[in-house]
């Protein structure tokens, strides 16, 4: 009964206040909570998932403790993906976090993976500051809520303040290179962790946070990422 009313309750303000579509700006249905059907068609799912990552796996460099890459959509200067990657990243919206959340929930629940827990990749103390939050923690806690998997919040610490674009992929590597830490505080138990980033670029930060989590023989990996640009 109390569900009930909730949902009307619910439909009643989104008809007065009615949402837009985090893509393109229209106003949505009282069903549709994040983006507009047409919208979510038209953001370019990868599928990578159902190659068994291979691509990115061989990309990270073939490591037998390296299980799965998977990344949900390609960014491919597609509105849509920009707009939403920017809502969750600078604007911290949590309907965006939960929305793609939901996608990789699925897609864990389809590989009928077992994880141990989730990891973001963090942000550096100063960034983190400035912004207010880290946007991976957003996912990660959407994703634990609905996959039952503990998200095991700052796990890694980022000890370099490292720029955001750096021009080439050697560039990048040796910038972001021993740039993290375990967090002394948070230990991890020995298991198969989940590593996730929004967005898989030249693979220099997934690189650098898996060579560290490697170094722990207990570990292993899988990653996933919200966009992978080519
Ligand atoms: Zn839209």
């Amino acid at each position: 009964m109390l569900n009930v009313i909730l949902r009307l309750l619910n439909e009643v303000f989104s008809l007065v206040f009615p949402q837009q579509c985090l893509g393109c700006g229209r106003e949505l249905f009282a069903t549709q909570k994040i983006i507009f059907f047409p919208c979510e068609l038209d953001l370019h799912l990868t599928y990578f998932h159902l190659q068994h990552g291979a691509k990115l796996l061989y990309k990270m460099g073939l490591n037998p403790a390296l299980k799965e890459v998977f990344s949900l959509y390609f960014f491919n200067k597609n509105r849509c993906i920009e707009s939403l990657l920017y809502q969750l990243k600078y604007k911290g919206n949590k309907r965006v976090g939960h929305f793609f959340s939901q996608k990789m929930a699925g897609i864990i629940t389809e590989k009928k993976v077992s994880f141990d827990g989730i990891i973001g990749v963090p942000l550096h103390a100063k960034r983190k500051r400035k912004r207010g939050f880290n946007q991976m923690d957003l996912i990660g806690t959407s994703l634990s809520a609905s996959s039952g998997i503990p998200y095991c919040k700052d796990a890694l610490v980022r000890t370099k303040n490292t720029p955001a674009l750096s021009k080439t992929k050697g560039d990048r590597a040796q910038v972001v290179g021993n740039a993290f830490a375990f967090n002394p505080a948070k230990k991890l138990a020995a298991g198969h962790y989940l590593l996730i980033d929004d967005i898989y670029t030249t693979g220099a930060t997934l690189n650098a946070c898996s060579s560290l989590l490697f170094s722990d023989s207990r570990l292993e990996l899988s990653i996933a990422t919200i966009a992978y640009r080519d």
